[in-house]
């Protein structure tokens, strides 16, 4: 496996120089792009861990399958997917062309206007910090806090967030009045700083249908980690989703600081950091590190 690992390491810092940080986001421009690091947990309880795998980043959009989750569990599927939808929307994550012109609703929950009407259903049932506590447990990950230099970052420069959620509030997809309060929670999930070691650990407990992979306890009923890893299959890497399930075919989220949470069913939890991002808001050796582990390892989920 450490041998893998290396070979695929090495084809994805190849990419490196053809990518580059989030710099929309002040403080994420800033990161130094060279970093890299991926780290492998197995159901049979095996870690391995190669490159810069200790070093927090902010998880960014990986937190919308977090809140998804959440969602799920404390409104109920009708009420998630009443006004947000489940088809990939074929753009840039942070667009709302489509929302306006020929769609009523966000896409999905992986996008951003999907995630802010999520944001809103969440606001007044649940508070940051029980959100903190949920993510802390499902990432095995006590060190897990809020990065207060990207939060307030971001929150500086979030014009175009704001024109979502007040187009949302227009359309009577959000309730009135809370486009403040949602976007701050979303804001706040985005800035929650993980590792590479975090992300492997959370993608190990969707591997396992939702549960502890060493205590077996449950952190998240099975019918909801089934939806959540389809709509991650099929929206999960912005609009390059449908060309990395053809060649990795592994269910996996990215998100603009540099991370990708990897689901192998049943077998693996994958986490990966490296910021250089693609055109479209993947990490950019963290695609060539994926399509590597999948050939080599056989994970592709038609293989
Ligand atoms: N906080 C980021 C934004 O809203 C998240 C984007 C992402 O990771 O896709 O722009």
């Amino acid at each position: 496996m450490r041998e893998i690992l290396k070979r695929a390491i090495g084809e994805g810092r190849e990419e490196i120089a053809f990518g580059e940080t989030a710099s929309y986001i002040p403080e994420l421009g800033r990161v130094d792009k060279n970093q890299l690091g991926v780290c492998v947990y197995t159901s049979e309880g095996k870690k391995e861990a190669l490159g810069d795998t200790d070093v927090r980043f902010t998880i960014q959009s990986i937190s919308k399958v977090i809140t998804l989750a959440v969602a799920l569990e404390r409104c109920g599927f009708y009420k998630v997917f009443e006004k947000v939808g489940m088809e990939p929307s074929g753009d840039a994550f942070n667009s709302l062309v489509k929302l306006d012109l020929s769609s009523n609703y966000p896409y999905n929950p992986m996008i951003n206007s999907g995630a802010i009407a999520i944001a809103s259903y969440l606001t007044p049932i649940i508070s940051f910090k029980k959100m903190l506590e949920i993510t802390r447990k499902l990432c095995l990950d006590e060190q897990i806090t809020l990065n207060s230099d990207v939060y307030l970052s971001e929150m500086a420069n979030i014009s175009r967030n704001k024109a979502i959620a007040y187009l949302l509030e227009s359309k009577g997809i959000i309730a009135s009045g809370s486009v403040q309060e949602s976007l701050d929670f979303y804001v706040r999930m985005c800035s929650l700083n993980v590792t590479a070691e975090s992300l492997a650990n959370f993608g190990l407990v969707l591997a396992l249908g939702g549960v502890h992979p060493e205590t077996g306890e449950r952190l998240l009923e099975e019918d909801v980690v089934k939806v959540v890893k389809t709509i991650m299959l099929t929206c999960g890497m912005y609009d390059g989703s449908g060309e990395f399930a053809v060649h990795v075919g592994i269910p996996s989220k990215s998100g603009v600081g540099g991370g990708i949470l990897s689901v192998v069913d049943k077998k693996m939890g994958i986490g990966i950091f490296g910021p250089a991002l693609d055109s479209k808001g993947n990490s950019i050796a963290g695609r060539y590190i994926l399509r590597s582990l999948s050939r080599e390892l056989g994970l592709h989920m038609f293989s």
